[in-house]
């Protein structure tokens, strides 16, 4: 046994609670990289729909054209995304330090490639973000990602549109796939709360200690005789299993149990 524990390691409760809140997905890791882009109002307009969605991390590759006024206009309460937007030269540059690169199409391409649905895409981006930053890649207005650029990517997404005019707005098809990451992300919060809430409830010793507790301070001002307990702890028990009391319940209804005990001893 060491003689000095690491704080870690006194507070089990506390480590725990350290690893749920580094296992919850970080939308700052979730990166929307455009590619070439043509026109600047669609990256206005793209910072826009990632806003939104509670994103924030726009990557420009090589635009033709950088964010002008007409790019601040359509960007509206979202000029603060357009404003942090970072340009590069390259797409590998944008993805380097990425752990997961899906990459979008409006197309199916000769070239058979992993394939999500934009659902199971805003999942996978979700599950994993916790680990890296991870990227969602789009391409020019006119011609998509190039052959090369899709092979850069662990994954492609399509959005089924219709099959005879499938190709989106960019700006559009961002905030269909920025939906989805949100859409995922409020789901994987909701479970991360609900596991938490499940944790504040008492273990056994400690409801025991409750229920014993329950039985001495009943002892003490003559509720319970002890000759004739009759039914009282069993009744108390279905009661509480009935209730499911949470941590700070149990807490409080001890403290009164102790304050109990002593007025009884008066
Ligand atoms: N004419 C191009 C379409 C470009 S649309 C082509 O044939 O590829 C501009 C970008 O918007 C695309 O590169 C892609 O990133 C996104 N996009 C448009 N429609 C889409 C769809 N149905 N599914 C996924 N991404 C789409």
């Amino acid at each position: 046994m060491p003689d000095k524990m690491s704080d870690e390691t006194l507070d089990p409760k506390a480590s725990s609670l350290a690893e749920e809140q580094s296992e919850e997905p970080k939308l700052e890791n979730v990166r929307i990289v455009l590619v070439n882009t043509s026109d600047c109002r669609n990256i206005g307009s793209a910072a826009r729909a990632m806003k939104t969605m509670g994103l924030s991390q726009l990557i420009l590759v090589d635009p033709k054209e950088m964010p002008n006024g007409q790019a601040q206009a359509m960007a509206a309460g979202a000029t603060d995304v357009l404003a942090g937007a970072k340009v590069v030269g390259t797409l590998e540059e944008a993805i380097n330090d990425c752990g997961l690169v899906v990459g979008t199409s409006a197309r199916s391409r000769t070239l058979p490639w992993p394939m999500l649905e934009p659902r199971g895409c805003g999942e996978k981006l979700i599950d994993e973000v916790s680990n890296f930053p991870v990227a969602l890649v789009f391409g020019r207005e006119s011609s998509g990602l190039t052959n090369e650029e899709l092979q850069l990517c662990h994954f492609h997404v399509q959005i089924p549109a219709n099959p005879e005019y499938s190709s989106l707005n960019l700006a559009m098809a961002v905030q269909t796939l920025s939906y989805e990451v949100r859409t995922s992300y409020l789901i994987a919060q909701e479970k991360a709360k609900e596991k938490a809430a499940d944790d504040e409830y008492p273990i056994v010793e400690e409801t025991e200690r409750l229920y014993q507790h329950f039985e001495d301070a009943l002892l003490a001002t003559g509720f319970i005789v002890p000759s004739h307990p009759g039914l009282v702890m069993t009744k108390l028990r279905r009661l509480f299993n009935r209730a499911r009391p949470d941590v700070k319940e149990v807490k409080m209804l001890r403290g009164m149990l102790a304050s109990v005990e002593r007025a009884a001893k008066k």
